[in-house]
């Protein structure tokens, strides 16, 4: 009888026969144009790879809008300029915008996990570095509404966070957040609505004790960050102590804070 070490042996010998075979019937193709991937054994191809990757340089450290090499600050760029917010600073692969914005509309898909997989690859491959520097107790998507969860509508954000999991082999916490009830869709409504439509939609369960923790809240998009804004202020209010925002896209549009100030 073999013991589970010499198990694992054959397992191995027997992939390394049969993966060629596989890759052979079924080679692995680009997510988006379905060509070959390339060298890094990436989901997507160098092409797509660097259309994906459309804001190259210097991201702002708070709100993670692309900034030309003049504008870095650590503190706050044009885009974020005096907004008060609740998160310390937002992690962003590109500008929601052109195939980045089609890549994350098909990845929004019932089918799009692998997708989105791909998308957070990109992400954490872009700002390595940065996410090595940071310290998450845990890692919490955005959840959805208890109507979406019932229908099982695919969400996006727990995707993104269990990549994030997986690869930055920091616990997913989905229990910690709740939204209890549906908001309006937010596209096409005015940053100061957002944000009020926003207000008191997330919960985190009486008796989650969070004093301290430090957490990377992920999701697919931020424009105003009226949604990050409602989900941090909800966690803190449970003794979250810092939270960073994860996101594959920045909608650059006003923020939801100014827009208020400036009616
Ligand atoms: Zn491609
Ligand atoms: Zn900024």
């Amino acid at each position: 009888m073999s013991d589970a070490g010499s198990h694992t042996v054959w397992w191995q010998r027997l992939r390394l026969w049969w993966q060629p075979a596989v890759d052979f019937l079924f080679p692995p193709a680009c997510l988006v144009c379905g060509s070959s991937p390339g060298d890094g054994g990436g989901a997507f191809c160098d092409a797509c790879a660097d259309q994906l990757q459309n804001a190259p340089g210097p991201h702002c450290a708070r709100c993670g809008a692309a900034v030309g090499p003049n504008l870095v600050t650590l503190s706050s760029c044009g885009h974020c300029h005096g907004d008060h917010f609740a998160f310390r600073r937002v992690m962003a692969l590109g500008v929601y915008d052109g195939a980045l914005q089609t890549a994350i509309g098909r990845g929004q898909l019932v089918h799009g996990g692998p997708l989105m997989r791909g998308l957070t690859d990109l992400l954490i491959a872009d700002q390595l570095t940065e996410f090595l520097a940071e310290e998450f107790d845990a890692i919490v998507p955005v959840p959805q509404d208890w109507q979406r969860r019932f229908f099982g509508i695919h969400s996006a954000a727990e995707t993104i966070a269990e990549r994030l999991s997986e690869r930055l082999q920091r616990p997913m916490r989905a229990s910690i957040l709740r939204k209890p009830r549906p908001t309006p869709p937010q596209t096409g409504a005015a940053p100061s609505i957002r944000r009020e439509q926003q207000r008191g939609a997330f919960e985190v369960p009486a008796g989650t004790d969070l004093t301290g923790a430090r957490l990377l809240l992920a999701d697919d998009v931020l424009t105003t960050g009226a949604t990050a804004e409602a989900a941090t202020r909800a966690l803190r209010k449970a003794g979250v102590a810092d939270v960073v925002v994860a996101v594959i896209a920045r909608g650059l549009g006003v923020s939801s804070v100014r827009a208020a100030r400036m009616e």
